[in-house]
């Protein structure tokens, strides 16, 4: 049994999943590996959590009520996820299948690209040997993959004090696939060399981007190219530019993938900004998707800096009627920061702005409204009307 200050109480009372450890009032003998009873000082049952022993985050409530059957609790809990995706995913056959805390399985995240799961365990109660065991019987039951990969981050592990762990097949041979997403194909490759794949999170911005691009693109931060490879059918030219040459290697075979001719541009994009909006160059549409530049919320000027001076550039690259649509992952920079950052870059460029779509992240990464650590991504697309 756990107990938790007024203050952790409240804060699960307003319908928030986490308890800080400064929160905790006892936590004697509880084991991590288990669910365990969360009460309130006065000893009030406030629901049922996963338990980490080293985690800021020392209590994740995994449901309101007592749980009796742990692992049936987990099936339900996985096929509810699943069951949620198949009305909202469409012409995809990559997306987010479980998001953590977003589908009531704290600490736990599985992908889907075309028949390959990957798998992400971010806590010590997802870790333990009999969950591992449910979590995979059921995903193959309702799935039927050809395999699942771990994907492991060696830093989330050493946070919750768990023995390191490489990256690898748990189950399956095939490691590499081909998957779609809006119609267009990607290569996926799990573990050989640099992890491939396209930012599931953005799935819908790469249609909804393509709805309003035209003319001459620019892709900037274009990694695999998930934007660069959406706008190709609408665009006159397209190119993408990435400071990693890795990420541009699999973007032109993402482009020979779908017969699609884009010129991929190895630089920084400050530097590469700041020529273009200097020397005149000028373009339709872009696409800025940095990333996250606000970490922590001590970076939070820092970022803010940056975005405006990326986004000014852009602004200023732009021909009238041009598009742009611009980016932030950062959880930190919340909507109205970004769009008072993106407000203060058109008017230091001295361009009009009409907004045509706020938005963010796909709907297979759920944002809950009562857990504000859910919703990270925004994504702007604006009309540059003089
Ligand atoms: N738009 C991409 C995701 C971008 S992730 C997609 O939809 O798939 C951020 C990318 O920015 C990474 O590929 C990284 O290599 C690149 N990057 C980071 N700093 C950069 C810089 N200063 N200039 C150019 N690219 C940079």
């Amino acid at each position: 049994m756990v107990k938790v200050s007024p203050r952790g109480a409240s804060r699960l009372k307003d319908g928030h999943v986490w308890v800080y450890r400064s929160d905790i009032v006892s936590a004697a003998g509880v084991s991590s590996g288990s669910p365990v009873m969360v009460t309130d000082h006065r000893g009030q049952i406030l629901g049922t959590a996963l338990y980490s022993s080293s985690s800021q985050i020392a209590v994740r409530l995994i449901s309101r009520d007592p749980v009796a059957d742990f692992p049936a609790l987990l099936r339900q809990r996985i096929a509810d996820a699943i069951a949620y995706r198949e009305p909202l995913v469409h012409d995809s056959n990559a997306y987010r299948i479980i998001f953590s805390e977003a589908d009531f399985l704290p600490g736990l995240i599985v992908d889907r690209y075309n028949n390959i799961l990957s798998m992400q365990i971010l806590t010590q109660a997802m870790d333990a040997e009999p969950v591992r065991g449910t979590l995979l019987s059921e995903l193959t039951e309702r799935l039927h993959p050809a395999s699942i990969v771990e994907r492991v981050d060696p830093r989330v592990r050493q946070l919750e004090e768990l023995p390191a762990r490489a990256s690898g097949l748990l189950q399956g041979e095939s490691t590499s696939t081909v998957f779609t997403m809006n119609g267009v194909q990607f290569q996926f490759d799990a573990l050989e060399g640099q992890k491939t794949g396209a930012f599931l999170d953005q799935r819908e911005n790469y249609a909804a981007a393509a709805r309003y691009a035209h003319g001459e693109a620019l892709d900037v931060f274009c990694y695999q190219g998930g934007f660069a490879l959406h706008l190709a059918p609408r665009c006159s030219h397209v190119a993408g530019v990435d400071s990693s040459r890795p990420a541009l290697e699999v973007a032109d075979q993402n482009a020979i993938l779908n017969h699609c001719d884009i010129e991929w541009i190895e630089a920084s994009a400050f530097d590469l900004l700041k020529d273009y909006s200097g020397s005149g160059q000028r373009y339709d549409t872009i696409v800025l998707d940095p990333p996250a530049f606000a970490k922590s919320k001590r970076d939070l000027d820092a970022a803010m800096r940056g975005y405006k001076e990326l986004n000014l550039r852009a602004l200023k690259t732009l021909r009238p009627g041009g598009t742009l649509v611009t980016c932030s992952c950062s959880y930190h920079v919340s909507q109205g920061d970004f769009l008072e950052m993106l407000a203060g870059a058109a008017r230091d460029a001295h361009r009009t702005l009409r907004l045509v779509e706020v938005r963010g992240q796909a709907k297979d990464h759920p944002v809950l409204l009562n857990i504000p650590e859910t919703a990270y991504l925004k994504c702007v697309i604006a009309i540059v009307s003089n």
